[in-house]
């Protein structure tokens, strides 16, 4: 018991020891720096950085396209060369109506039906 009390003892001279050392470190700071001039001159740099450092115009532009990895619901972009390797590929169909292969569009949404239509 005698030692384990000799021990916080100790510890708690050594931390009045540092709060010592700590005040007097201030003490010499504070006497060696005055405290008002410091923050006057601080401030005085800060908008002399702020007024070189602001520009006149926001030269950066917002990205086009956000996609996130990993999110299941984007998918790659598709520009006109995919689209065209796309459209390639689709099997051709036969269009009963004005009998041509074509692979965009068949007998129902035929272009010349519409055309009749009107
Ligand atoms: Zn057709």
């Amino acid at each position: 018991m005698d030692m384990c009390r000799d021990r916080v003892r100790g510890n708690i001279d050594k931390l009045e020891e540092l709060g010592s050392h700590i005040q007097a470190l201030k003490d010499k700071i504070f006497a060696e720096v005055p405290y008002d001039t410091e923050i006057h001159r601080k401030g005085v740099a800060i908008q002399e950085v702020i007024a070189h450092t602001e520009p006149d115009e926001i030269s950066c532009t917002t990205p086009n396209k956000i996609r996130n990895k990993g999110c299941g619901t984007h998918k790659i972009p598709i520009g006109p060369r995919e689209k065209a390797i796309k459209a390639a590929k689709k099997p051709r169909r036969k269009c009963n109506y004005c009998g041509k292969q074509v692979r965009t569009h068949d007998k129902r949404n035929c272009p010349l039906k519409k055309g009749e239509a009107n």
